[in-house]
C-alpha cells in the first residue's frame, strides 16, 4: 500500500501546496481519498495514471474537499473509460455529480456506482471487494463529514514450496487449493494437509483517513491499529481555541489520536496557510507521538518499502523550499506585520553597549543580535559550520519558530 499526499492545505490553495487530496495505491488501483480542484494535476505529476482510479471517497462538502471531482471525471469520459466508478460520500453526492453532468450536456461511456452515506449512522461499509474493505464514520466538523478506514483482508499465509515438493506436490493446481485452504489428495492416497505447507495468515495493512474534524472517538475507532493514520492539523495548539471554533483539529489532537489508536505512523496534514513552515506543527506532534510525519506533496509513504519503493515514480523534481534561505537578509516579519526576533543562544558574547536588563531576553533587536554573531565568528572557526549557520531552526535547537511571508516576483500583485 503506497500513500501519495496530492495536497495538503486546508481550505485555500498557496504557492506551494494544494488543495485536500490522497492517493492510496494497491495491487496497482488506485483509491482518491477526497478531490481538491488541482487532484488530477497532482496525480500525473505523482506518476499516478488516472485511468486505475477505482473508488473516490468525498469527507464532505466544503468546496475545497470536492471541487476536482467533475474535472476528473471529465477527463475519465475524454479517456474513454469503460469500467465503473464508485464514488462514495456524504447523501447528495449523487444529486451534485448528476446534476452538473447534465448541466455540461455529458453523456457518460462508463457507469458511476454512488454509494451514499446517511448523518445517522454510526458505522457503515461503503466498499467491501474480495481483498480490502471500506468502512465510513461520521466525525465531528462544522457540517456532515466523514473519515475513513481501508483495510486490507488478511493475507493467506506463505506457501512452504520446499516442504510442499517434499512431500509430492508438483501441480500449480495443488499449490493454489493448498494455499486456499483445501487439502490435497496425492495419486498414491497421501493426504497433504493445508495446515502443514501453509503458514499463519498476515494481518492486511490499514490506511485511516481523518480530516476536518475536532478531536472524536469516532476518528480512533477508524484508526485503530492501523498502519497509516493520515489526520489533519490545520493548527498549532496555540490557535487550540480557533480550531474547536471551526472544528479542525491542532497538531496535538492528531497525536491523541494517533496515540489512543495506537497506529503506527502518524502523518500530519491540511496545513492552515498561516503556517509557512509547518515543521511548528510536527515539532508539537512529535512532542506526543512518534513516529510522526509531515504530508508532503508527491512524496510516497510506504506500508511495505522494501517492496514498493520504486513503484510509483513522481514526473516532477520535489523541491522542500527551505524558507530560512529566502529570508535570509530580509525583514523578518510575521503575518500579523510585527517583527519577531530570535532568541539568543545564552552564554554567548555581549555588545557591552546595554549595561542592565537581561541580556539573554528574546526582545533583543535582530541588529545587536548580528553583531554579536560577527565578534562570536573567529571563535568559533574550528566547529563544524553546522553550528555556525544561523538558520538552523527546527533542527532541534530551542530557538522560537518562526513565521515568514515568501517573497516572489508574482507577489507584486498592484501591477496585474
Ligand atoms: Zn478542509
Amino acid at each position: 500500500m503506497i500513500i501519495v499526499p496530492l495536497g495538503v492545505a486546508s481550505a485555500t490553495p498557496t504557492a506551494t501546496r494544494h488543495l485536500s487530496s490522497v492517493a492510496l495505491w494497491r495491487e496497482g488501483d488506485i483509491h482518491l481519498f477526497d478531490c481538491g480542484e488541482n487532484a488530477q494535476m497532482r496525480m500525473l505529476q505523482a506518476g499516478l495514471k488516472r485511468s486505475k482510479i477505482e473508488n473516490i471517497f468525498i469527507s464532505h462538502f466544503d468546496v475545497d474537499h470536492f471541487s476536482g471531482l467533475l474535472g476528473l471525471i471529465s477527463t475519465l469520459q475524454l479517456q474513454r473509460r469503460d469500467k465503473t466508478l464508485t464514488v462514495c460520500g456524504p447523501v447528495g453526492i449523487k444529486e451534485y455529480v448528476e446534476w452538473n453532468l447534465k448541466f455540461a450536456g455529458i453523456d457518460l461511456n462508463f457507469d458511476l456506482e454512488f454509494v451514499e452515506v446517511k448523518e445517522d449512522i454510526e458505522s457503515q461499509k461503503v466498499v467491501d471487494s474480495d481483498d480490502y474493505y471500506v468502512e465510513a464514520r461520521p466525525l465531528n466538523h462544522t457540517k456532515f463529514c466523514l473519515g475513513y478506514r481501508f483495510q486490507e483482508k488478511d493475507k493467506p499465509g506463505k506457501v512452504d514450496a520446499e516442504k510442499a515438493e517434499k512431500l509430492g506436490i508438483t501441480e500449480d493446481e495443488q499449490y493454489k487449493a493448498l494455499k486456499a485452504g483445501d487439502d490435497v489428495t496425492l495419486e498414491d492416497g497421501t493426504v497433504i494437509k493445508s495446515y502443514d505447507i501453509v503458514g499463519h495468515p498476515r494481518p492486511g495493512d490499514s490506511f485511516a483517513y481523518i480530516t476536518d474534524t475536532k478531536y472524536c472517538p469516532n476518528s480512533v475507532k477508524l484508526a485503530m491499529n492501523t498502519n497509516i493514520l493520515y489526520h489533519e492539523a490545520t493548527f498549532s495548539e496555540t490557535l487550540a481555541d480557533k480550531a474547536a471554533e471551526t472544528g479542525h483539529s491542532t497538531s496535538i489532537d492528531a497525536a491523541r489520536v494517533a496515540n489512543e489508536a495506537q497506529t503506527k505512523l502518524l502523518v500530519i496534514s491540511h496545513f492552515s496557510a498561516r503556517y509557512t513552515n509547518p515543521f511548528v506543527l510536527l515539532r508539537e506532534a512529535r512532542a506526543k507521538f512518534f513516529p510522526a510525519w509531515l504530508a508532503t506533496e508527491l512524496r510516497p509513504i510506504y506500508t511495505d518499502p522494501a517492496q514498493e519503493k520504486g513503484i510509483v515514480k513522481q514526473k516532477v523534481y520535489i523541491k522542500e523550499i527551505d524558507d530560512s534561505k529566502q529570508s535570509r537578509g530580509k525583514d523578518r516579519r510575521s503575518d500579523d506585520g510585527k517583527k519577531r526576533f530570535r532568541k539568543r543562544k545564552t552564554g554567548g558574547s555581549s555588545s557591552g553597549r546595554r549595561d542592565s536588563g537581561d541580556r539573554r531576553s528574546s526582545s533583543r533587536p535582530r541588529r545587536d543580535d548580528s553583531q554579536d554573531r560577527r565578534k562570536r565568528r573567529p571563535d568559533s572557526s574550528s566547529r563544524p559550520r553546522r553550528d555556525r549557520d544561523d538558520n538552523d531552526y527546527n533542527k532541534g535547537t530551542s530557538r522560537p519558530p518562526k513565521h515568514i511571508t515568501p517573497r516572489t516576483p508574482f507577489d507584486d500583485f498592484d501591477r496585474f
